[in-house]
C-alpha cells in the first residue's frame, strides 16, 4: 500500500484528523484560484488566527468552523467542504474581525457558487427559489395568516394581492434572464 503522509488540518473533525489519510489525488490544486473567480479573496493570506470562528454566531452548532473551512481551502480539500458552507448566515461578523482583511463571508458565498455549479444544491434552496418565482418571496404564503388578517379587517398579504402579480412577473423575467432558473433547476416554474 502506498505510504502517505497524514495532514493536520486544524481541528476540522476528529474523524478527519485522526482516521483519514489525505493524499494528493484528493486535493484540488487550483481551488484557491477557483474561489477567487467567484468573488473570494486569496485564502492563502489567512493567518489561521481563529477570530472568524470566535465571532461566528453559528460556530458552536457546526462541525466545520469558519477557520477550518478556510484551512481546507488553502489545502485544496474541495470535496470535504462543499457540503458545509450553507450553514453560513452571511452576517459578516467574521469580516469585521479578520486581521487579514480576507472576508470569510465572501469565501462562503464563493463556495456556494462553486457548489451550485457542481450540482450540489440542498433541497431547501430549491424550495426557496421556487417560492420566489411563484409568490415573490422565499416562504410560501400561509392561508391561515390571510384568514386571521380577514378577521381583523386587513387586506390579504401582498402575495395574494392581484396588483402584486406584476412584481412576481418581474422576478420571473430576472430569474430567467440571469439563468438562475437553469442553474438551480426550477425552469419549469419560470414561464417567460
Ligand atoms: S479571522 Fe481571517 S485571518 Fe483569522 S482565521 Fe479567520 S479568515 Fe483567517
Ligand atoms: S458570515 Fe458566516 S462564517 Fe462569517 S460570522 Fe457570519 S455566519 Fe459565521
Amino acid at each position: 500500500m502506498k505510504e502517505v503522509e497524514k495532514v493536520f488540518i486544524g481541528g476540522l473533525k476528529e474523524e478527519l484528523m485522526e482516521d483519514k489519510v489525505i493524499d494528493e489525488s484528493q486535493l484540488a490544486p487550483g481551488f484557491a484560484e477557483e474561489i477567487k473567480k467567484y468573488g473570494g479573496k486569496d485564502v492563502m493570506t489567512c493567518l489561521q488566527c481563529g477570530n472568524c470562528t470566535g465571532v461566528c454566531p453559528i460556530s458552536l452548532k457546526i462541525d466545520y468552523k469558519t477557520r477550518n473551512i478556510i484551512k481546507c481551502c488553502q489545502f485544496g480539500l474541495k470535496k470535504y467542504i462543499l457540503s458545509t458552507r450553507w450553514v453560513c448566515a452571511t452576517c459578516y461578523r467574521c469580516y469585521e474581525h479578520c486581521p487579514a482583511d480576507l472576508n470569510p463571508a465572501e469565501i462562503m458565498i464563493a463556495l456556494r457558487h462553486i457548489a451550485v455549479r457542481e450540482g450540489i444544491i440542498p433541497p431547501f434552496v430549491k424550495t426557496a427559489a421556487t417560492n420566489l418565482v411563484k409568490y415573490g418571496q422565499s416562504v410560501r404564503p400561509d392561508e391561515e395568516i390571510d384568514k386571521i388578517r380577514r378577521e381583523l379587517g386587513l387586506k390579504p398579504v401582498h402575495t395574494h394581492d392581484p396588483s402584486f402579480k406584476s412584481v412576481i412577473r418581474e422576478i420571473q423575467v430576472l430569474v430567467h434572464a440571469s439563468k438562475y432558473d437553469k442553474l438551480i433547476g426550477i425552469q419549469e416554474e419560470v414561464k417567460v
